[in-house]
């Protein structure tokens, strides 16, 4: 077995984290991730048996955290959407030393904040774009209320998922004046904001530098009207810079993958819902885990293969961002899990 201290990339970035995608699908249609257009009624999600059992997540976990992994975030697609996501909560919980959570758009959340706690999750994030309700309707395209999120997110907190944190995507001349009010509303109710900057992943959304909003200039909008000082970044590999506020009143989050690429601190692998491994959130092909799970290999198998893909490991898309990259066939966010 490949010892955890030693495995690295060949840029020496250690495996640290593991994004879980459990399942491709989505109850929202965010312009910027699954626009209609694309993601339409025709549109072929994944067959049923196509994704990975709860067992089989659990297995591949089981063996990425033999390989040093910390952390592990459930995505998708809209993770509460796929049945009896409590039910693999409760596995991945039992893994020692794990620290697990979820991202969602909240929708389900009022609902399920209860027995997912039960279940063992520890925390969640929660997607959302603006409070202003006309913004947020027209942004997840399904006229979905700021309303029902809050809930959630009130659920969430209920229920003892904290800290909460809510992730902003930031589009300019779209959203970007719900940045000050989505900071002052959640800072009173001392959950973490994290802004993002819009990124290309994918190649549907039609994504163009003029709609970035950069972190350096969220940070400004904010500080005009509640002064903040830079914070000390937790761990190495944050992806967020973390921000807080002059008066003690609580901290937000950057995310400057476009402005300020973080690749060299990058610890984090992907599995897709049908379980392919990816390195990168802009990768254009992954690695076919699921075929190996599935011809009946051991454990120690499957951890050489993880251990050698992440071995073979160089990619650094953020920091060789250019026009020509931005319209490459990457695959879709809501595929690979945000
Ligand atoms: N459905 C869940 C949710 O809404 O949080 C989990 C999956 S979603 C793909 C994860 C995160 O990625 C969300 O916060 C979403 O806003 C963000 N995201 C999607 N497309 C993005 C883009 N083009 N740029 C930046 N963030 C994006």
């Amino acid at each position: 077995m490949t010892p955890p201290a030693l495995l690295q990339d060949t840029l020496g970035r250690p495996l640290r984290d593991l994004r879980i995608s459990v399942t491709d699908r989505c109850n929202f249609r965010c312009v910027y991730c699954m626009p209609k257009e694309v993601f339409g009624k025709d549109f072929q999600f994944l067959d049923r048996s196509a994704l990975l059992s709860f067992e089989e997540i659990e297995r591949v976990c089981r063996i990425f955290r033999s390989l040093g992994i910390e952390k592990v975030r459930l995505t998708g697609g809209e993770p509460l959407v796929r049945r009896n996501l409590e039910v693999l909560i409760a596995k991945l919980a039992a893994i020692e030393g794990l620290d697990l959570t979820l991202t969602t758009n909240g929708s389900l959340l009022a609902l399920k904040a209860a027995r997912l706690k039960e279940a063992g999750l520890k925390r969640v994030t929660v997607s959302l774009d603006s409070l202003d309700d006309t913004v947020f309707r027209a942004m997840n395209d399904v006229d979905f209320p700021v309303e029902r999120v809050l809930a959630g997110i009130d659920a969430a907190a209920a229920a003892g998922l904290a800290p909460i944190k809510v992730n902003m995507v930031v589009k300019r001349g779209v959203n970007d004046a719900s940045i000050v009010p989505m900071a002052r509303f959640f800072r009173d109710r001392g959950h973490i904001v994290r802004f993002i900057e819009y990124m290309d992943v994918g190649h549907s959304n039609g994504w163009r530098m003029d709609d970035v909003l950069s972190a350096a200039e969220i940070v400004q909008r904010i500080d005009r009207e509640l002064p903040l000082e830079p914070a000390d970044a937790h761990y190495r590999g944050e992806v967020a810079q973390r921000w807080r506020y002059r008066d003690g009143s609580g901290e937000i989050g950057v995310i400057a993958s476009v402005t300020q690429a973080f690749c060299r601190d990058c610890t984090r692998a992907r599995l897709s819902a049908e379980g392919q491994i990816y390195t990168c959130l802009f990768a254009t092909a992954g690695h076919d885990l699921r075929a190996l799970l599935r011809s009946g290999a051991s454990d120690d198998e499957l951890r050489e293969f993880i251990a050698q893909v992440w071995r073979g490991r160089g990619d650094r898309y953020s920091e060789i961002r250019g026009e020509h990259s931005a319209r490459l066939q990457k695959i879709e966010m809501s595929y690979i899990g945000g």
